[in-house]
């Protein structure tokens, strides 16, 4: 199977500190990297991570709070650096397009690349980019400013060739690609092997779905259906629920219960508070609701 994973390059909240980075994560799709939002310092953590971070061909940003935008200028300077000439695209809320020019036109005035602004609608889950292999939609989430999370899906992939049984029938290898399509074969006897013998089942196409920040959605596992892993926001545990229902966050249970609901493979917390010492307390309070929840932690690498 072809590489899908993230890469966490922050996973704390609104407030610095020495112990996390604010969001920011890589998708690795197919060879092919994206970024989900570009707090403070995430280049710094793009170094870090040794990804070949000039690759990223598109930043998605899910909403206007810095811990999630404040790192973008400066990213974008240092690409310009470095000599960047590939267009990179960035998907965020509307109110980014105006900030991002100016910020643009003073100070990074020589860019050799074009950066192209898609204007996302946050209130509508919806395809906002697709390639040949996989599709990323807007996700709504009920925040304090416009926000949505992203949900990547890799297209369904093509049924494996049993090598075995195209040797026996000395099949060239320039019809693979018909019969990985659902063709059958016919022996210059006639005969005819149904393309059933021919290959197995493609792999089942995964998926991995951000969202941050949001308070609880009771409705937002109708959207996550299946998802292979859920990244969901959980900045409190069930010992400041009012501040998460104030500040529009949630509680580590509380992205349990969408996990459950929405029967995905794996939940991965983030976005902590900073007032949690240990984040096991979170840890333990989405396992009693949803067992297979990991902790993220800055430059863990997840397969999806
Ligand atoms: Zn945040
Ligand atoms: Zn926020």
């Amino acid at each position: 199977m072809e590489p899908f994973r993230v890469h966490i390059l922050g996973c704390g909240s609104a407030l610095p500190t020495l112990k996390h980075f604010p969001s920011a994560q890589v998708v690795e799709v197919r060879g092919k990297l994206f970024l989900l939002d570009c707090g403070e310092g995430t280049q710094i953590q793009l170094r870090r991570s040794r990804l070949r971070f000039t690759k990223i061909s598109a930043v998605f940003v899910t909403h206007l709070h810095g811990d999630h935008c404040f790192g973008l200028i400066g990213m974008l300077s240092t690409f310009g650096l470095l000599g960047r000439t590939a267009k990179l695209t960035v998907y965020a809320p509307a109110e980014l397009a105006d900030i991002l020019q100016r910020q643009i036109a003073f100070f990074c005035r020589d860019l050799d690349y074009e950066v192209e602004f898609i204007a996302v609608d946050t209130t509508k889950q919806q395809v906002v980019y697709e390639d040949r292999s996989l599709t990323v939609e807007s996700i709504p989430l009920e925040h304090r400013v416009h926000c949505c999370g992203y949900l990547f899906r890799e297209k369904p992939s093509m049924a494996h060739i049993r090598r075995d049984v195209a040797d026996f029938y000395e099949i060239p290898i320039s019809q693979f690609n018909n019969i990985k399509a659902g063709a059958d074969w016919t022996t210059p006897d006639g005969e005819l092997v149904p393309n059933s013998r021919l290959t197995e089942p493609a792999d089942a196409p995964r998926s991995y779905a951000y969202c941050s920040d949001t308070r609880y959605m009771p409705t937002l596992h109708e959207r996550l259906k299946g998802v292979s892993t859920l990244y969901h926001e959980s900045t409190y545990g069930e010992d400041n629920l009012p501040m998460a229902e104030k500040y529009f966050h949630s509680t580590a249970r509380q992205a349990a219960l969408v996990a459950r609901e929405a029967g995905v493979g794996q939940l991965l917390l983030g976005h902590y508070s900073s007032r949690y010492e240990r984040e096991e307390v979170l840890l333990n309070e989405a396992k009693e609701v949803f067992e297979n929840t990991r902790l993220t932690n800055e430059m863990d690498v997840f397969d999806v």
